[in-house]
């Protein structure tokens, strides 16, 4: 450490990441705090199914001691992936390499509950959301936050995700749009009141591409499917095909025409789900993304590395976490750390960034136009 007081650690966004970092931080009698713009844990809907795999998030919840906590909420069966044919709905073959067989699935809301239970009351401040840090010349920083407070740190953990404020500070980098668009479409209750698609899905994950498109239907936990409608286009697609996205009716209109010729099985994802279409446009941050080191401040998580989601962001940031709390364990001084957990942190991303790409890539191949 720099000095004989504990180092004051402040990690900015309490997603898996930053979450991981706290609770292997304390588990070890570290003291942490955690800033988080949302006003409470509900404030947002959390998402999908994460599978999280041997080698990267398990490794984090053991280091968190929560390794059985999470078997226990988690869904092995949830790893099932079918293979469709988009014209005929008939199961396919799953091409290449089997799939990690060790990679349960979780909901990202109960797995982010587990990690929140298990701080210390008060380690998360809700409602205080960053804008900005500044240097204070002697290795220190200064928090901005909106509310217009200021909170000063010996480290600053940016875990802000993909549009960090703690990221420039380090770097110039901004996330590009990949060309490929989700949207996101939910089924609820569905073994009741979409039993043929609930069958269809089975226990795990649907797949059908064709085209540069993708229908990708999710089971998740309490009955709930969630689908991702995925093709290629630019950014403001929906300008260009003259719909407004609050508009439930043009918004399926328009997919359907995209999705003309595919079996009426699958089209009962985009014609019969409950609520509205979400647009998510994927982003990712320059592959390799890397820094050179500012004492005092770093990333982790999607703030370092956001990658296309083809299953391992939420598992990379838990290894972030886990491993720069290690760090810091395990040296006395926290720019030392800080460097030893980059070193390892930078070359695995960027290893990672290259095979999500690519993945993103097979799964919907880039069109010429
Ligand atoms: C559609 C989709 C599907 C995905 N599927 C998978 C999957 O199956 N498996 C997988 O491993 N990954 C998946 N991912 C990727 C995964 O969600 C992310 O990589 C992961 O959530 C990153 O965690 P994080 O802690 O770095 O950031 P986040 O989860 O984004 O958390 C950041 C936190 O910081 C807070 N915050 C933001 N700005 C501020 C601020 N200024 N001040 C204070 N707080 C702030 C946010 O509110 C949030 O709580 C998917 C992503 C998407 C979009």
């Amino acid at each position: 450490m720099n000095s004989a007081r504990e180092p004051r650690i402040v990690v900015v966004g309490a997603g898996l990441g930053g979450l991981a970092l706290a609770r292997v931080l304390q588990l070890h009698g570290r003291s942490v705090t955690v800033l988080e713009c949302d006003a409470s844990t509900g404030a947002r809907a959390q998402g999908g199914s994460l599978d999280i795999h041997g080698d990267t998030g398990q490794t984090a919840l053991r280091a968190a001691g929560l390794l059985d906590r999470f078997r226990a909420l988690a869904r092995p069966e949830g790893q099932e992936w079918r293979l469709l044919d988009p014209a005929t709905a008939t199961v396919l073959p799953f091409p290449g390499p089997a799939h990690d067989e060790d990679s349960p699935e979780i909901d990202r809301g109960q797995l982010r509950g587990l990690l929140l239970e298990s701080l210390a009351g008060g380690t998360v401040r809700w409602g205080r959301a960053v804008t900005g840090a500044t240097p204070l010349g002697d290795g220190t920083w200064r928090l901005l936050l909106a509310d217009g407070t200021t909170e000063d740190a010996d480290l600053v953990v940016g875990a802000d995700g993909a549009w960090s404020r703690i990221r420039p500070a380090l770097s110039d980098a901004t996330p590009g749009y990949t060309g490929v668009t989700f949207i996101e479409a939910g089924f609820d209750d569905c073994d009741t009141r979409h039993p043929a698609l609930a069958r269809m899905v089975g226990n795990g994950t649907l797949l059908a591409q064709a085209d540069s498109k993708v229908l990708l239907a999710q089971r998740n936990s309490n009955g709930r499917i969630r689908a991702y409608i995925g093709f290629r286009a630019p950014q403001n697609w929906q300008a260009a095909a003259g719909v407004k996205l609050g508009d439930r009716a043009a918004v399926r209109a328009h997919l359907l025409k995209m999705f003309d010729g595919w079996d009426e099985s699958l089209l009962y994802l985009l014609r019969h789900h409950d609520g509205g279409f979400v647009n998510r446009p994927l982003f990712v941050l320059p592959a390799p993304h890397a820094w050179e080191h500012v004492p005092g401040i770093t990333l982790l998580g999607d703030a370092a590395h956001l990658m296309p989601p083809v299953g391992l962001g939420a598992n990379l940031a838990m290894l972030d976490g886990a491993d720069l709390a290690h760090a810091l364990i395990a040296e006395s001084r926290v720019d030392d750390a800080v460097r030893a957990y980059e070193n390892l942190m930078l070359p695995r991303s960027a290893e990672a960034a290259q095979g999500c790409a690519e993945a993103l890539d097979n799964l919907i191949p880039p069109t010429d136009t």
